[in-house]
């Protein structure tokens, strides 16, 4: 039995791939590559270029393979450009999942590990967030990723689907080799924009609003590094292989840090001076996002093991070190 990976190219499900393949598992991925990069396919998994908005690649995929469970990634996922075309995420994130839920009732494949986001809170009400909740997204992103999540909650109570939702807060780093690591276009995440800084590809990095109500008045984010959340997709299998529920889950470290922070630790790990600008407050960004993840730690016994954030720049700077232009392919 085989495990498909949805998304396998892209940067979480290529890292997740990367640990199953390390541990034993029997892996397909299928990937439009859209987003993802071929480089970034593991050559132990069997690959199909494809869409999963196409039920006839699912279903061959299914009918070729003995699959037993699917992680799912593929799904568009910047804030911003979700903003200014929500209609192209409701139709590649959600209307991807109703496909690929059909495909899977159809096929008599009955557990899904789905790749959700701290985006479904929107603003918290309060400090560290819990899955309970209250779940009100503030951009089109997250809330195709809640949408995603109840239409498997649906899905669960009529088909038997049974599924663990996993909501990330911020993915950061990359295998520690830098054989696989973090490619977006545009890339608009805060880590490899530092970074571009002493890799001489951009001047300065611009703080998105130093007016906010935390102790140095810049942002505050809980940075988790990409093979702890692979390590819990994988745990989140096991749960459903042994028979657990459909649950959802928090995967952080629980420790916020802030822009300023983050600066002056990728100066500690990159040995040079980090040029900055202050700008203005990036639109829906909130004050503070902060996981408790006692959920995951105690029913999927998971266990991040990168938790200093200047090891987890050091992964991140040593992929882009070794890739400063990305993928090749
Ligand atoms: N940020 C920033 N400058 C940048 C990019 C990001 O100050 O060029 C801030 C952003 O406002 C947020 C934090 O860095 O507070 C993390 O942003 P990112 O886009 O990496 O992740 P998000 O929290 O939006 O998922």
């Amino acid at each position: 039995m085989a495990v498909l990976v949805c998304g396998g190219a892209g940067y979480i499900g290529s890292h997740t791939v990367y640990q199953l393949v390390k541990s034993g598992e029997k892996v397909v991925i299928v990937d439009n590559l859209q987003t993802g990069h071929r480089d970034a396919i593991n050559k132990e998994a069997k690959f199909y270029e494809g869409d999963i908005r196409n039920s006839e690649v699912l279903d061959k995929i299914f009918t070729e393979n003995e699959i037993e469970a699917v992680i799912h990634f593929a799904a568009n996922s910047l804030v911003g450009e979700s903003v200014e075309k929500p209609l192209m995420y409701f139709n590649n994130n959600v209307y991807g999942m109703q496909i690929l839920l059909e495909s899977m009732v159809k096929n008599g494949v009955g557990k899904i590990v789905f790749s959700s986001t701290a985006a479904t809170y929107g603003e918290p009400e309060k400090i560290p967030i819990e899955e309970n909740d209250r779940t009100a997204p503030t951009n089109p992103y997250g809330e195709s990723k809640l949408i995603m999540e109840k239409m498997m909650k649906w899905v669960s109570r009529a088909n038997g689907v049974n599924f663990v939702s996993l909501r990330y807060f911020n993915a950061a780093g990359a295998v520690e080799s830098g054989a696989i690591g973090e490619d977006h276009h545009p890339e608009t995440h805060l880590i490899p924009l530092i970074l571009q800084v002493p890799l001489g590809k951009r001047d300065h990095i611009t703080i998105f609003g130093d007016d906010y109500p935390t102790p140095d008045g810049t942002c505050l984010r809980d940075y988790i590094h990409v093979l702890d959340l692979a390590d819990a997709h994988i745990l989140a299998l096991n749960y459903l292989r042994d028979g657990g529920e459909s649950n959802v889950f928090n995967l952080g470290n629980g420790q916020g840090f802030s822009v300023k922070e983050m600066i002056v630790a990728a100066e500690k790990v990159t040995g040079q001076k980090i040029k900055t600008e202050m700008g203005t407050r990036r639109a829906g960004d909130p004050a503070q996002l902060i996981a408790s993840s006692d959920k995951a730690k105690k029913i999927l016994k998971w266990t991040p093991k990168f938790t200093n954030v200047e090891k987890i720049i050091e992964t991140a700077w040593t992929w882009h070190k070794n890739n400063p232009d990305g993928y090749k392919n």
